[in-house]
C-alpha cells in the first residue's frame, strides 16, 4: 500500500452499504483506515434468509446461522452501523424491477439502486461526503461489470459520490479523492472473481469471521424460492393483488398448486408448523385427526373438491400416509369440520408441487 503523502482537509464522512460480508466490510475498513468517519448502512428487506431462521426459530439452529452479519462486522471493524426497515418499499419494486430479474427472482440492479438512491438520502441528510459499497469490479457478472455500475451511479443520482474502495483504481477520482479527503493512494484495484486479494486483505486488516460468499443470505436469488416467486407471479388472486403475506409464505413449506388462485401450503418441520399456524388467519388451516402430522394451509379459493385435494395431501405428509382412510380436522375462524380421505398418492400429486 502506497503511503499517504498529504494532510486532508478535515477527516471524510462516507456512508454505505454494509451486509456484513466480507467485501463491504473490507471497504468499510480500508475507508476507517485511511482516516474516514464510516457509517455503515443495513436495509432489511424482508428477503435475508438469517432473519426468517430467526422468525421460525427452530431447536437447536447453530447461533453462528442466526447472527446478524452486519452487526457482527461492524463490531469487529469497530463501526458505527444502523439497521434500516425497508421492508414494504422493498417489496413493491421487488413485484415489478424496472431492469427486469437476474437468473432467479433477484432484481439485482434495481435492488442496488434501491438502496443507494436511500443511502444517497442519508448522505444528504447527514453531510457526508460520499457513499461507499464493497462491489468489486467483475466479480459479478450481472450486477458489477462498468456498464452496470456506471448505470446504478448514474441512476441514483450519485455521479461523482459513489465511492467503491475496493476497485477505485479502476474507476474515475470520486469528488472527494478530487478534493482531498480521501487520499486515492490507499484505494485497491481488486478486480475478478478471484477471492485471494480479499483474503489477503482481511488477513492484513484483522478481519478475522466473515461469511462464505457462496450461497449468501438473499432469497430472491434462491432456486427453490424463485420458482415459487415466479409461480406467484403469474397467478396473482383475482383483484390482481399479491400481498405481502403471500410472498413470506413461499419462505416456508411445500407448495402445490391447486388451481390459478388455489395453492396448498405444507409445513415440513415444527418451525414451519408453527409458522404457517401464524399465517392461517382467513386461511383453512388442516392437520390429521388422529395421527402426528404437518400443519397445511389452503390459499386462495377454497370449494369442497379442493378441500378434499388439500386433506389428502396433508394425509400423506402425516405419519398416517400408510392408512387407507386418514381423518383430517379442518379450521377456519369459527368453522370446524373433519374428513375422512385416502392419503394422496406421489404420482398424483408431483405434478403439482412447485
Ligand atoms: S442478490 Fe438479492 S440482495 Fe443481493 S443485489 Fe441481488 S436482489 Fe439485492
Amino acid at each position: 500500500m502506497p503511503e499517504t503523502t498529504a494532510t486532508p482537509p478535515r477527516a471524510a464522512f462516507g456512508v454505505g452499504l454494509m451486509s456484513g460480508g466480507l467485501d463491504s466490510t473490507l471497504a468499510a475498513a480500508i475507508l476507517k483506515e485511511a482516516g474516514a468517519r464510516v457509517v455503515g448502512l443495513n436495509f432489511s428487506t424482508g428477503f435475508c434468509m438469517t432473519d426468517h431462521r430467526r422468525a421460525i426459530g427452530r431447536q437447536g439452529e447453530d447461533p453462528r446461522r442466526l447472527r446478524n452479519e452486519a452487526l457482527r462486522a461492524a463490531s469487529d471493524i469497530d463501526v458505527e452501523i444502523r439497521v434500516i426497515d425497508v421492508a414494504e418499499e422493498y417489496f413493491e419494486m421487488v413485484k415489478a424491477p424496472k431492469h427486469g430479474y437476474g437468473s432467479k427472482a433477484n432484481p439485482c440492479i434495481d435492488c442496488r439502486i434501491f438502496m443507494l438512491e436511500r443511502a444517497r438520502q442519508v448522505m444528504l441528510d447527514e453531510g457526508a461526503d460520499f457513499v461507499f459499497t464493497g462491489e468489486v469490479l467483475g466479480q459479478r457478472p450481472f450486477s458489477q461489470h462498468m456498464a452496470s455500475l456506471r448505470l446504478i451511479e448514474k441512476e441514483t443520482g450519485l455521479a461523482g459520490r459513489l465511492l467503491r474502495p475496493l476497485s477505485a483504481q479502476y474507476m474515475p477520482p470520486t469528488i472527494p479523492e478530487k478534493e482531498g479527503l480521501i487520499d486515492r493512494g490507499r484505494l485497491l484495484s481488486i478486480r475478478g472473481r478471484s477471492r485471494r486479494p480479499q483474503a489477503e486483505l482481511a488477513r492484513r486488516l484483522g478481519v478475522v469471521d466473515y461469511p462464505q460468499p457462496s450461497g449468501g443470505c438473499c432469497y430472491l436469488a434462491d432456486e427453490n424460492f424463485a420458482r415459487k416467486f415466479m409461480d406467484k407471479l403469474s397467478h396473482p388472486a383475482a383483484e390482481g393483488k399479491i400481498t405481502r403475506d403471500e410472498i413470506i409464505l413461499l419462505k416456508v413449506g411445500r407448495h402445490f398448486r391447486l388451481g390459478p388462485a388455489t395453492k396448498v401450503i405444507v409445513g415440513r418441520d415444527e418451525g414451519e408448523n408453527a409458522f404457517l399456524e401464524r399465517f392461517a388467519e382467513g386461511r383453512w388451516e388442516l392437520r390429521a385427526a388422529e395421527h402426528v402430522g404437518p400443519v397445511t394451509i389452503v390459499e386462495g379459493d377454497a370449494g369442497e373438491e379442493v378441500l378434499i385435494e388439500a386433506a389428502r395431501i396433508a394425509a400423506r405428509y402425516g405419519d398416517g400416509r400408510a392408512e387407507s382412510s386418514v381423518r383430517i380436522a379442518l379450521k377456519r375462524g369459527e368453522e370446524r369440520r373433519l374428513l375422512d380421505v385416502p392419503p394422496a398418492l406421489d404420482a398424483e400429486i408431483d405434478s403439482r408441487r412447485l
